[in-house]
């Protein structure tokens, strides 16, 4: 297992995290099992969405003991009041859903706001005694952290910019962050019609821009739907010339600026034993050019942090260098300092670049990786 911190937040998560949503309404032995298996291979982080009382008691007491060596993400207005899952904004509901992670696990490291993906959930959340509630539930030290989830950049944002969330949990993968906010990939990926990524143009400007403010401003990133529900492992229903594999899916939401974590929806031991091949896949294994490069156009002159274009004779990172350089130039007038001290931290920079150009010849998306390596010298390395 490898591990990040989870933003400002400060908490370490191994980067592959368990969401236990297929957990739901399956028998105490299968739970005990892929939560121990959970464990032993070094996950630490759980998302625990479901409102169903079973599950979560089921979910507690496979930890025992051990709830301490783990972090939980809680959603608050995540209910079941018609027996299937529901979002509520109605505080009697959602304290009654949410105390009982309280009962069940003593506390919630990330108290997350359930699902702001519209207007209305904005305003159900902000403009009500919700967020009063959860403010409250965290001055008391029952919530740790505040956090949300959304599906939508344009929301996502407008959520970070009250500045009371530290982590979001986000829809990442290559599909979705082709398409902007307002189509439903996924809905378009269930449908019978194969979707056209080629009619969009590179990654979404809205979704890139928030994953470098999330960066920015230390809102760490855990991940939900990094295989698009599984339509992007598949040949009949990828967007794409041809599906992704597990690793390039994993590899390419753990590429994003401020994600720390992958929530792998396992159901067993060998699932979870599955997800951590990706630690002994190859950088070959782990590249995803190739599936974007069909798309080589539209990325042109983009960087997509896929590290293709190593080794570089400088030992620089050049995906990470690229990565700081695009959130440096959201406002070269003012870069965040903890985006300075990441830089730094690297062990080679972009002033140890001798321009031999082997990196260009390798990238897919004709990114001008010279000038980068200049223009981050520049921005980061003058004056310190
Ligand atoms: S410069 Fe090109 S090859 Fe290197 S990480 Fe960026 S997109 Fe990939
Ligand atoms: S051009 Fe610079 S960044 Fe690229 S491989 Fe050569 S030394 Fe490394």
């Amino acid at each position: 297992m490898q591990y990040r911190k989870i933003g400002k937040t400060g908490v370490q998560t191994g980067v592959i995290g368990l969401g236990c949503e297929h957990l739901d309404r399956k028998p105490y032995a299968q739970v005990k099992e892929t939560i121990d298996a959970a464990l032993e291979a070094g996950i630490t982080h759980l998302d625990v969405f479901m409102p169903g009382r079973e599950v979560r008691e089921h979910i507690a007491k496979a930890l025992g003991n051990r709830r301490k060596d783990v972090t939980i993400q809680g959603h608050i207005g995540s209910t079941d009041i018609h027996h299937q899952y529901d979002i509520s904004r109605d505080l009697t509901v959602v304290k009654r859903y949410f105390e009982e992670y309280l009962e069940l696990f003593g506390y919630v490291d990330f108290g997350m706001m359930f699902f702001i993906d519209s207007e209305k959930d904005y305003q159900g959340v902000f403009e009500t005694d919700f967020i009063r509630y959860v403010l409250e539930r965290k001055q008391q030290g029952d919530i740790r952290h505040i956090g949300f989830s959304s599906h939508n950049p344009v929301m996502a944002r407008k959520v970070i910019e009250t500045g009371v969330p530290e982590m979001m949990l986000f829809s990442v993968n290559p599909a979705f962050d082709l398409h902007p906010a307002e189509i439903d990939v996924l809905e378009r990926l269930n449908a019978q019609d194969k979707l056209d990524v080629s009619a969009f143009h590179g990654l979404d400007p809205v979704r890139a821009d928030l994953y470098k403010l999330c960066e920015q401003r230390g809102i760490g990133i855990t991940v939900m739907k990094t295989f698009g529900a599984g339509k992007l492992l598949s040949p009949e229903h990828t967007p794409f010339a041809r599906p992704l594999t597990v690793a390039q899916c994993i590899h390419y939401a753990l590429t994003r600026p401020a994600v720390a974590a992958v929530m792998l929806g396992c159901q067993s031991r060998q699932e979870v034993m599955q997800a951590m091949e990706y630690f002994d896949a190859s950088d070959e294994e782990r590249d995803y050019s190739a599936v974007l490069g069909t798309l080589k156009s539209e990325f042109r002159g983009h960087c997509v942090y896929c590290g293709h274009c190593q080794p570089c004779p400088s030992g620089i990172d050049i995906a990470s260098v690229n990565k700081y350089l695009d959130i440096a130039r959201l406002d070269e007038t003012s870069v965040p300092p903890s985006i300075r001290s990441h830089y730094l931290q690297l062990e080679h920079h972009g002033s140890e670049c001798i321009a031999c150009r082997s990196c260009e010849k390798r990238c897919p998306f004709d990114v001008p990786i010279v000038e980068n390596m200049r223009l981050a010298r520049k921005i980061f390395e003058q004056h310190t």
